[in-house]
């Protein structure tokens, strides 16, 4: 649909995107390259439709109830990255749905805390630049692939490196 098609569009106008180093990669890495790119380009893109008249209210509803009722305890971030990616989906949401911040971090904070720090910080390198050009969206996907090692790296993960693996396309 409309979502879809101008995802398209703006590959076309040259928007960077996350690039793989070798033809196969370990699990987990495309996951994470994925969000990341998607949560750069997603406030732009949805901004777009929502300028061109697209009513995306509703679908924001839905998306913030599988949040809250995906639920259940919050699993380890050492063990593996299941938490780091809701936090960059959760980041993504916030960043896109144009609604207040605050209120759903606060709603999601007593079940996922650790999401919900993870995704503020993400949420402010996406939101840091608003500027809609293929420069500032690649330096916003490179902050994002370093902040997101960082955490790896504080997470205690030894040699699991999205830097190892990914690039920035410009
Ligand atoms: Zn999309």
């Amino acid at each position: 649909m409309a979502h879809e098609l101008l995802h398209v569009l703006f590959m076309r106008q040259g928007y960077p995107g996350i690039e793989f180093r070798e033809k196969s990669v370990p699990i987990g890495i495309p996951e994470l390259a994925n969000l990341i790119d998607d949560a750069v380009i997603h406030p732009v893109l949805w901004r777009d439709l929502r300028r061109r008249g697209f009513d995306d209210s509703a679908y924001w509803n839905t998306e913030l109830l599988k949040l809250n009722t995906a639920g259940g305890a919050e699993l380890p971030l050492a063990a593996h990255t299941g938490t780091l990616c809701d936090a960059i989906a959760f980041a993504d949401i916030v960043a896109s749905s144009g609604l207040a911040p605050d209120p759903l971090f606060t709603s999601a904070e007593p079940h996922s805390p650790v999401t919900v720090s993870l995704a503020k910080q993400f949420c402010s390198i996406i939101t840091h630049d608003n500027g809609t050009t293929p420069e500032s969206r690649a330096a916003g996907m490179e902050s994002l692939i370093t902040k997101v090692d960082d955490v790896l790296i504080a997470a205690g993960f030894q040699y699991f490196r999205l830097r190892t693996w990914v690039s920035v396309s410009r």
